[in-house]
């Protein structure tokens, strides 16, 4: 039996071989790959500058330092995403705030983050859930207004636009993250990017790289010579290394052809699955053109005799494993200690209860999506 999960990477023969000219190379990492990635990034969403790094959360790690967030300094999130949107947070001892979702779109609600701010909010970190771009206009008028960073966590949205600019233009935004795990739209194993417009933020995010080290001539305040090199604050290794990179550039070449294989199967899954009055689906709003990550399939339990429980474990049964995201990040037991309690943000509690993620990824063929569907009329009674 063919066993589906939510997501999967789409490896080419050139992906292999683009591996492999980078293991013949000279440079294993922080070599000219590394650098050719950043260039291809920067081309593709309209940014000036990107660093690429270990994984997604690094890239968001980074950029709260970068920020200058720190202790007593509050930040807030989505409930409704992976762990790592709030833990960066954490690692650089600030406050993590939470504010309640629009249930059209499971994304932040702008007018749930205004009620969040204090004098100590320094920072919004947006996530792009399912690859559909928040309300970034009005997040940013909410930032300006309040004389706050936006940081977009675009680990979903490599590939969306918003009002016609590529996700990770910054346009909208001081700093935006990417991660490649393998169950996002591309892949480098392990990886994540930040992409920046602002020379400063870029500049710092290099050092805190790579131990906060530079012998850039124009940040030094000596220079003994050649081998000189200064460090000027606590940087860490979250370097990517160039083998990475070579398969990045690899797939990146492919994101067009991606997009349009996740667009068509979440229509399919639409259209196949929409008409029904057990099933419903999330909004595309027309400010954006999405390159889904997730085709969150909501379930009405009101008319449904199944719990979620046995859904899951009849569609195992099939080869069908699917995932739900996310699990409320302030009802983790982590964030008990930080004063929360599940009660706390009802709209993502309320999602949670109903969403479950259908497989979707770009080698999933049509009879594969329909064997998906036909099971899933079936199993979900
Ligand atoms: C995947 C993901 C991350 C973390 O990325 P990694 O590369 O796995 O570290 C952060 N935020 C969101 C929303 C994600 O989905």
């Amino acid at each position: 039996m063919k066993s589906y999960g939510y997501g999967h990477q789409s490896i080419s023969e050139a992906d292999i071989n683009a591996v492999i000219k980078a293991m013949r190379s000279d440079f294993l990492t922080q070599g000219p790959f590394v650098a050719k990635f950043e260039e291809a990034l920067c081309q593709y969403t309209g940014a000036k500058y990107a660093v690429v790094v270990a994984n997604g959360t690094v890239a968001l790690h980074l950029a709260m330092l970068a920020l200058e967030i720190e202790p007593d300094d509050e930040v807030i999130t989505s409930p409704n995403t992976f762990l790592a949107s709030a833990n960066c947070i954490v690692y650089v001892g600030g406050n993590v705030k939470f504010a309640d979702i629009d249930l059209t779109t499971a994304n932040i609600d702008p007018k749930n983050i205004e009620k969040q701010i204090t004098p100590k909010t320094k920072a919004i970190i947006p996530v792009h859930f399912a690859g559909q771009p928040c309300d970034m206009q009005s997040i940013q008028n909410i930032a300006k207004k309040h004389n706050i960073k936006i940081v977009e966590d675009a680990a979903h949205a490599l590939g969306s636009d918003y009002k016609n600019t590529k996700i990770g233009s910054c346009n909208y935004s001081d700093l935006t993250t990417f991660s490649f795990h393998p169950v996002k739209t591309i892949t480098t194993g392990e990886g994540g990017a930040i992409m920046t417009n602002d020379k400063e933020l870029y500049e710092k995010l290099i050092m805190f790289r790579s131990h906060g080290m530079t012998k850039n001539p124009k940040l030094l305040h000596k220079n003994d010579g050649q081998w000189y090199y200064e460090m000027q604050m606590l940087g860490y290794n979250g370097r990517m290394t160039d083998i990475q990179s070579a398969l990045g550039i690899s797939q990146l070449k492919r994101i067009n052809k991606f997009k349009a294989k996740r667009r068509k199967i979440v229509e399919t899954y639409k259209t196949l699955l929409g008409n029904d009055k057990r099933f419903s689906f999330l909004d595309e709003k027309t400010y954006s053109e999405t390159c889904f990550h997730l085709c969150p399939l909501l379930v009405n339990f009101d008319v449904v005799k199944k719990s979620k429980r046995e859904i899951f474990t009849d569609l195992s049964s099939c080869g069908i494993n699917l995932q739900v995201h996310y699990i409320p990040v302030h009802t983790q037991p982590f964030y008990k200690d930080y004063g929360y309690k599940t009660g706390d943000f009802p709209l993502s509690e309320k999602y949670y209860e109903k969403t479950m993620s259908l497989p979707l990824y770009a080698d999933l063929t049509t009879n594969d999506v329909k064997y998906i569907v036909k099971i899933i009329k079936e199993v979900v009674k």
